[in-house]
This record gives C-alpha cells, sequence and structure tokens, in this order.
C-alpha cells in the first residue's frame, strides 16, 4: 500500500497557504523530494506542452513550484517533453503556452531533440516487444512526473501512465520507423490509414492537423504518405465524420500504455520517479488536440506519489465522485451524478491501463489517501 498524498483545490481561507500554488508547496514538502533526490542530480520535470490551441495543460506556475522545490533541496531541474508536432513548432507551443525558461525557472528541452529521433531502444513486453525511449529520459537519473488529468478519446482516461508511457517515447526510430515508436500504441498490423470517401465531407481538418503534412488532398481524394505518417492518430480524432481511421485494438491500446510505461520506468532506478497528477481543468480530451474544450467536471486537486498505480486509482477515484458540469460534454452526454463519466464520455476500458499496469508491478492500486 502506498502514500498518495492530496490537496483540495477548495480554498477556505484567503491566504497563500490555503491557495493551489501553496498546497502544492506543501505536498512537495510532505512527500520530502530529499528522500528521493540527491543534491546536484539532474532531474526531469515531465509535462506535456499541449498544442496551439490546447491551453488547458499543467500551468507553468505549477511547473514552477516544483522547479523551485527541487532548487530547495539543491538538484538540477530542466523541464521537458518528447516531440509530438516538429520540434521547433513545439518549441513554440510550449512558449506559447506559457512554458519558458524564464516562467518555469528551469531550461526547457526536448527529450528526444529537435527531430523526435534521439531515442533509445529499450525492452518492453509481450505486446510491443521493444520502444524507442527518449535518450534524455533515458540518460536523467530522476524525473517528477507532471500529469494533467483529463478525458482522452482512446485511452478514457489520461493520467500519469499515459504521461510516462507517450510521453517518453519519441514517434519513431531513427532507422526503424514508427512500429518502435508511440504508432505501436495507436494502432496495430501495418497501421494503414483508411479513408471513406462515402463519409468525408471534405473539410480538411485532417490536412491541416497532420503534423507531417503526410495527407493531401488531390482532385477531391485523400492521398496519404505512409512512410512519412507517424501513426500519431490525430487525423482521426478530429475526422467528426469518422472518414479516416487507423486500425485499432482498445484493450491493446490499454495494455500497451502500461508496458510502454514500465518500460520507461525501467530505465531509472528504484525511487528514482515522483509523480504528481492535477486534476484541474478536467476536459473531455488529450492535450494534444487542437483545441481544449470546458471542463467537465469541478477542479478537485493535486495528488502527489511515489507509486504510479496508486496515484491513478486515486484520481479516478476522485474524478468518479465528481459531478458532471453543466453545459459541458458530460452534459451533452446526459450523464448524470453517480456515473461513470470516463466511461459514459468515451466508452473505453479505461481502466484496464491501470490494472495492467499493477499486474506488470509497477504499482499498487491499493494506497492511503493523506489529505493536508
Ligand atoms: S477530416 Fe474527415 S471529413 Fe474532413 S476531409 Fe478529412 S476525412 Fe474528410
Ligand atoms: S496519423 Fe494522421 S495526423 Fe498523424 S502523422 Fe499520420 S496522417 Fe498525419
Amino acid at each position: 500500500m502506498s502514500n498518495v498524498y492530496f490537496a483540495s483545490a477548495r480554498i477556505k481561507k484567503w491566504k497563500y497557504d490555503d491557495s493551489i500554488p501553496g498546497k502544492l508547496e506543501r505536498l512537495l514538502n510532505e512527500i520530502d523530494l530529499g528522500k528521493y533526490l540527491e543534491p546536484e542530480e539532474w532531474v526531469a520535470v515531465k509535462t506535456h506542452f499541449g498544442s496551439e490551441g490546447a491551453h488547458r495543460i499543467v500551468r507553468p506556475v505549477f511547473l514552477r513550484k516544483v522547479v523551485e522545490a527541487l532548487k530547495g533541496i539543491g538538484a538540477k531541474p530542466f523541464v521537458t517533453d518528447t516531440v509530438r508536432i516538429k520540434g521547433l513548432d513545439y518549441l513554440e507551443v510550449a512558449n506559447q503556452n506559457g512554458i519558458n525558461h524564464l516562467s518555469c525557472g528551469a531550461p526547457v528541452v526536448l527529450a528526444d531533440g529537435l527531430y523526435g529521433r534521439d531515442n533509445i531502444m529499450v525492452k518492453a513486453g509481450e505486446i510491443l516487444g521493444e520502444i524507442a525511449v527518449a535518450s534524455l529520459i533515458y540518460d536523467v537519473p530522476a524525473m517528477v512526473v507532471c500529469s494533467h488529468v483529463k478525458g482522452h478519446i482512446n485511452a478514457g482516461y489520461g493520467g500519469a501512465i499515459k504521461n510516462v508511457a507517450m510521453g517518453g517515447v519519441s514517434s519513431g526510430h531513427r532507422h526503424l520507423g514508427w512500429k518502435y515508436g508511440r504508432g505501436a500504441m495507436h494502432t496495430i498490423g501495418e497501421g494503414k490509414l483508411v479513408w471513406d470517401q462515402e463519409k468525408c465531407e471534405l473539410c480538411y481538418q485532417c490536412e491541416e492537423i497532420c503534423p507531417l503534412d503526410a495527407i493531401t488532398f488531390e482532385d477531391d481524394k485523400l492521398i496519404w504518405d505512409g512512410d512519412e505518417c507517424w501513426r500519431c492518430g490525430r487525423c482521426v480524432r478530429v475526422c467528426q465524420l469518422e472518414a479516416v481511421s487507423l486500425p485499432c485494438d482498445d484493450e491493446r491500446f490499454m495494455r500497451s500504455l502500461s508496458e510502454a510505461a514500465k518500460a520507461v520506468l525501467s530505465t531509472f532506478k528504484p525511487n528514482k520517479v515522483i509523480y504528481i497528477n492535477f486534476l484541474t481543468e478536467i476536459q473531455p480530451e488529450c492535450d494534444c488536440m487542437p483545441a481544449a474544450d470546458v471542463p467537465v467536471i469541478q477542479d478537485q486537486g493535486i495528488l502527489i506519489s511515489d507509486d504510479i498505480v496508486s496515484i491513478e486509482q486515486a484520481s479516478i477515484d476522485i474524478l468518479l465522485k465528481a459531478h458532471p458540469l453543466p453545459a459541458s460534454m458530460a452534459q451533452e452526454s446526459d450523464i448524470t451524478p453517480g456515473e461513470d463519466i470516463l466511461l459514459k464520455l468515451h466508452h473505453r476500458p479505461y481502466m484496464l491501463q491501470v490494472e495492467e499496469a499493477e499486474r506488470l508491478g509497477i504499482g499498487s492500486r491499493r494506497y492511503e489517501l493523506v489529505e493536508i
């Protein structure tokens, strides 16, 4: 059984100590970073930079508190994420969303280089075999994983496991290609994109969202460049008519997330990774989408733990007790209080990722919630 420390988003007093940044400072004290990290040690503060229109990420004010706490014990932090769109463009996105050296108080760097090809093959498991872990995450001795908790069109729920799994590996390997990157989780087999001309209304959203220009239209026909394509799935997610698809298996997807998370974590010695889940601005979709919808439930607070499975289970337990918000996708989906909001939003077996992570031995679903 692991401890999960929790601070509610509600404030009871108009004091800094009761604010969310103030409570995050207290949580970081509570877990005692000095137990895990050495002075002078380099520490990756792993987050998601968001996208040009998805601003509901872990806010820079929180990243700065984490950086300051790490500096307070003499560690040397930097803020990082892997390349999701072309590297230079992604750094611009980070800057636009307020994540930069000045705001965070530490360098902001790409974990797998500007081209997203700096990675090292790491043994995974029976689904993935091997996976290309970002070289910086592979090399760094310690990590604080700052995850924005939200829904997810494919995973149902996105938190620390997804941040470590998808966010700790590259889109592809320099020689071995997309099959050893996050595309190996997103799709199956040859990952051949299928376009259904009958359904397509030529809105060109898929072409616009593709980070690699792997989709073009000629004479009103979709042309897909399978050699260029990362199998990131963005085109599939933005098509509201389901006119493009990649072959996918939900159960395999969930299990492969846990497998990739285990592979990434295998590059660290025990007790060198800490997880912070931000249950704030909990919107229905992933932070890599081109827009962020309004939250489906109210801000709940922040959790911190050294157990990735415990913090995910505790986060989900809190989400499931929360009431759906009016004027949100939750209301449009007719979700009533007490119903499983994560399941009803996306109809995905989201708990599988947590159960599988426990089965693979990277943590325990049994936890004790310690509220500060
Ligand atoms: S997003 Fe869908 S509907 Fe729009 S052009 Fe692409 S396939 Fe067609
Ligand atoms: S999956 Fe779609 S959006 Fe992603 S790289 Fe391939 S074609 Fe582009």
